[in-house]
């Protein structure tokens, strides 16, 4: 092949998304930083440094089904305290928008995120209660609320959460901004 149709070629490589997301975590040494600097670990089924670690090995079924995925609230101290200066939040973003451009949306993950966001959109922020109230009927599984009584009780004792319920559905607080970044996504 002449150097010229190799370029090309290279030009109109189609780029792995998983592959790319990998990438973001090639450097990764395990040294569990991040793990350490992550309230929600303490929730997760794989801790965030053991997500990087599935995600180099290509551990994708495991991931995805993964509760870490689900229990990440976007705050990015993982990635401010990274040693390698790892881009850690917008990986597990980015698996999450990959979830759902598979079609994986049945999945919990993603059934979760969509929920979060919009709880979001919709108060400004997390309303944990609601969150998971509409995450349960989403999910239209009767035992899935038991298996986080025992993190909700614990959870409700340390008062971090309200079991108080909203009592207003207005119009999404934030639906304007929302409304833009659809816009332009939609145009990138
Ligand atoms: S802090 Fe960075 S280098 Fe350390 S385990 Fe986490 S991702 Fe890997
Ligand atoms: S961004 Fe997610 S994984 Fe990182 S520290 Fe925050 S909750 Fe944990």
């Amino acid at each position: 092949m002449s150097e010229e149709k190799l370029e090309l070629a290279e030009e109109h490589t189609i780029v792995d998304p998983m592959a790319a997301i990998q990438e973001k975590v090639r450097a990764c040494m395990q040294c569990g930083t991040c793990t350490g600097s992550c309230a929600n670990s303490f929730a997760m089924d794989y801790t965030p440094r053991q997500l990087w670690r599935m995600l180099q090995l290509g551990l994708t079924d495991e991931l995805f089904n993964s509760k870490t995925f689900s229990l990440c609230s976007s705050c990015y101290y993982c990635t401010l305290r990274c040693p390698r200066g790892l881009p850690l939040t917008e990986a597990i973003h980015s698996l999450k928008q990959l979830a759902v451009a598979r079609g994986i949306s049945e999945k919990k993950g993603s059934r979760f995120y969509r929920t979060f966001v919009e709880t979001v959109r919709r108060y400004g922020r997390v309303r944990e209660m609601e969150l998971m109230a509409r995450y349960f009927l989403s999910m239209k599984s009767p035992i899935l609320p038991l298996s986080f009584t025992p993190l909700g009780v614990k959870l409700m004792l340390k008062g971090k959460v309200s079991p108080e319920m909203p009592k207003l559905y207005g119009p999404g607080k934030l639906d304007a901004i929302f409304r833009k970044v659809e816009q332009v996504e939609g145009s990138s």
